[in-house]
């Protein structure tokens, strides 16, 4: 029996209701769909959780019938091109940390898990690292950390997956020093929308890897990607601290972030994130504040000594390996949260260029007020601060398609039953950040969105040229629900959103 038939067979399966599969082993009678030992479940299953990348957020999830562990590109091939004739629905996984409204779109569909592409080979002669779709930010770091004194630049969570950050751009704590990390990728293996597998690089199908880096979810599922690798700064030594403030020094802080919104003032070196949350138990906002400094204590010392004179309650630093970046940050916990499963997470973002102390301490003043009034919210508000100068130096014709800078805002809540009263609270902040963000019209960085924007607002000029590929490319409209270049509107649970 073909995989493709069992498929089939699991969905009929699941809408009249008879209980799942156990994990099947395909064999060589699957034939020409997938290779023999590819693994594949129809939905539920107890496997699933154990055997198959979970969903970091349960927010408008997928919904899927039948989950698959494509072995290898050709196997990866021959499915896309049987799924297409069949005209099944299915989503790659790669990190699972993808979260939009998106994909509540995609229903009664096969989860292609990438879970197999999980090598990475180093080419330290002509300093490049190729990963595979499944390998996480973590493991990207950790690939060039020998006695070579190299690094890559990375995203700030370990758990998401290094080719799933690159799709929307990279953004990460070494974007001052090499860029995004769409700046650093040199070439991507990918199989196409209608299953065919090639090389996208600058001499190769070029149109491709533009718009891959930037809109790469559109555009077929990239198996393996290649990046530059750089000479480590301070031989690979890089400073961490943490602070922890109290409310009284919000307004300062404020200051402090619009006199770094310069980047001659705030070091191509370092990276900012502030975290604005409220502390349930102590009934209290709370403010924390993690900084990297690529570079020795005496260079890191004028910046953080900024942020010890607003006096915060406690802080730390350490001089650790710059791939241990993420693990240390945020006092040591922001791995273990940001590397969590099935918790019900969403996040409204905008892009800023500049910040308004006014506008954001109106904004703090009603989160704070929103937050204390329901125990069930558990969100915090996230500013990023990069230097952005290396990307922007980029040449236009080596650019891909990711238009601008970020900012993100993330809530987690108690389920969907609070949804709009979130969405309805979250909106007119969002308004007015992008009111003072120093856009003329809203932008946001297409893998911290909510799903709700626009078009415009995800992709910003690049959206005719990419309307064009994906008529050319996926003409079908298979790939890219979180974020559709069409724009159509989104329908959560049967209601439009
Ligand atoms: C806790 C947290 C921290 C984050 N930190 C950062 C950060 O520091 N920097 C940053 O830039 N972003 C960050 N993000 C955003 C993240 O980059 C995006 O959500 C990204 O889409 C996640 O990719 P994934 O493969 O892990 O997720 P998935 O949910 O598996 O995939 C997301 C989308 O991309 C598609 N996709 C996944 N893999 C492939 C592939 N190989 N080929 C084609 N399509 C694919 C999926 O089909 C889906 O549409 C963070 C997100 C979270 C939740």
């Amino acid at each position: 029996m073909h995989l493709l038939l069992q498929l089939s067979l699991a969905a009929s399966a699941l809408a009249s209701a008879i209980p799942a599969k156990r994990l099947s082993v395909a064999n060589s009678t699957i034939g020409p769909y997938v290779a023999p030992g590819t693994e594949y479940l129809s939905l539920p299953d107890p496997e699933f959780p154990i055997k198959f990348t979970q969903r970091h957020s349960s927010f408008a999830n997928p919904g899927y019938i039948s989950a698959v562990q494509p072995l290898n590109v050709q196997d990866l091939s021959t499915m896309v091109k049987s799924f297409n004739k069949k005209n099944l629905r299915y989503m790659a996984t790669g990190g699972g940390h993808g979260i939009s409204t998106g994909f509540a779109r995609v229903q009664n569909a096969i989860d292609i898990d990438l879970s197999k592409f999980n090598t990475i080979d180093l080419d330290v002669e002509k300093n490049l690292v190729t990963v595979g779709a499944a390998n996480v930010l973590a493991d990207f770091a950790d690939s060039y950390t020998g006695p070579e004194r190299k690094s890559v630049t990375t995203g700030n969570s370990p758990c998401v997956s290094a080719i799933g950050a690159t799709l929307g751009a990279g953004v990460g704590p070494m974007q001052g020093l090499h860029g995004l990390m769409i700046d650093s990728l040199r070439s991507v293996e990918m199989v196409t929308p209608g299953g065919d597998v090639v090389t996208a690089s600058q001499t190769e199908n070029t149109d491709l890897f533009w718009a891959v880096r930037g809109a790469g979810a559109h555009f077929g599922i990239v198996t393996r990607a290649t990046y530059a690798v750089y000479d480590a700064t301070n031989r690979g030594e890089h400073v961490n601290a943490d602070f922890r403030f109290d409310s009284d020094a919000q307004l300062g802080l404020l200051n402090l972030l619009k006199d770094w919104d310069s980047d001659e003032v705030f070091p191509r070196e370092m990276a900012v994130s502030v975290t604005f949350s409220y502390d349930h138990v102590a009934k209290m906002p709370t403010i924390s504040v993690s900084a990297y400094y690529f570079g020795s204590y005496e260079a890191a010392r004028p910046y953080l000594q900024k942020l010890v004179d607003l006096k915060p309650i406690h802080w730390r630093n350490e001089t650790l390996g710059w791939n241990g970046m993420t693990q240390a940050a945020g006092f040591g916990q922001t791995f273990a949260k940001a590397c969590v499963r099935g918790r019900y997470t969403t996040h409204f973002s905008a892009g800023i260029r500049q910040t308004d102390p006014d506008t954001w301490a109106s904004v703090l003043a009603k989160f704070t007020d929103w937050s204390a009034a329901r125990p069930w919210f558990k969100g915090s508000i996230i500013l990023q601060r990069y230097n952005a100068k290396v990307t922007q130096q980029v040449p236009a014709e080596d650019r891909g398609a990711y238009p601008g800078e970020i900012l993100g805002r993330w809530s987690t809540y108690d389920g969907p039953n609070h949804d709009v009263e979130v969405r309805e609270f979250y909106q007119p902040l969002r308004d007015a950040i992008y009111r003072t963000s120093g856009f003329a019209s809203p932008q946001v960085y297409v893998n911290y969105a909510h799903g709700d924007e626009s078009p415009e607002a995800w992709y910003g000029p690049s959206l005719s040229r990419l309307r064009l590929l994906k008529q050319k490319y996926d003409p079908q409209n298979r790939f890219g629900p979180g974020f559709p270049v069409s724009g159509k509107p989104y329908i959560i649970r049967g209601q439009p959103y």
